[in-house]
């Protein structure tokens, strides 16, 4: 699934998925994923089908990689995505620099 903008580098508003919060988004990977930036859960990346399966996790899962997310040093970012063999939501900090 791609989502797309005119201009994948223009910031985008949504509230995060992960916390609920006001929140804002670019889209990186050719905009197939989109890195959000949140005040409580800093910075990470997801793909809209990990977004929407997000809609599964249970609030404290949530909160889980919400707090996950804030942990990754400052040159790591969370990745959240599908893993292919379970479809489980699958989290990881990752150089930043993958994802510009
Ligand atoms: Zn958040």
């Amino acid at each position: 699934m791609y989502f797309s903008t005119d201009n994948h580098t223009t910031e985008n508003k949504q509230n995060c998925p992960l916390c609920e919060r006001p929140a804002r988004f670019i889209g990186v990977d050719f905009g197939r994923k989109k890195k959000f930036s949140c005040p409580n859960c800093k910075v990470f990346v997801i793909s809209p089908d990990t977004e929407k399966n997000l809609s599964k996790l249970s609030r404290k899962q949530k909160d889980e990689l919400s707090k996950k997310s804030s942990q990754c040093d400052n040159e790591t970012i969370l990745l959240i995505w599908l893993a292919e063999d379970t479809k489980e939501i699958t989290s990881e900090c990752e150089p930043e620099s993958n994802w510009r």
